[in-house]
């Protein structure tokens, strides 16, 4: 799963299924990822010396990566990702409904980095 943050993403399951945010965190080792506007959570706070407004807090709650797909950048629709690499030897990720590349997962092989020098 091909998802870092800054990328818009759908979310395809649950109760905000249909919308679409910015990743905000991504936290591989458990799989779940924080959406800009996505499972949002109200949290009353009593007003204290921690909190002086006291009210309701809003804060959005990591959800499980599976629940969301990439939003293609370039066809605006939500796709799944492959990964490939290009002649000068990078990986990147490229869109698997329009073909176009998103972005780059690994730098060019040296090799071919003194070959431009
Ligand atoms: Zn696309």
């Amino acid at each position: 799963m091909w998802i870092r943050i800054d990328d818009t993403v759908e979310v395809i399951s649950g109760d905000d299924r249909g919308v679409r945010g910015r990743v905000l965190r991504v936290d591989r080792k458990q799989g779940r990822v924080v959406v800009e506007g996505v499972n949002i959570v109200l949290k009353h706070v009593r007003r204290s010396r921690q909190a002086r407004q006291g009210g309701r807090l809003s804060k959005e709650r990591p959800i499980d990566i599976s629940n969301v797909m990439l939003v293609c950048p370039s066809c605006k629709q939500r796709t799944r990702v492959g990964a490939r690499f290009l002649a000068d030897g990078s990986k990147v990720r490229y869109c698997k409904k329009c073909d176009a590349n998103i972005g780059q997962i690994s730098r060019p092989k040296s090799r071919s980095q003194t070959a431009n020098a």
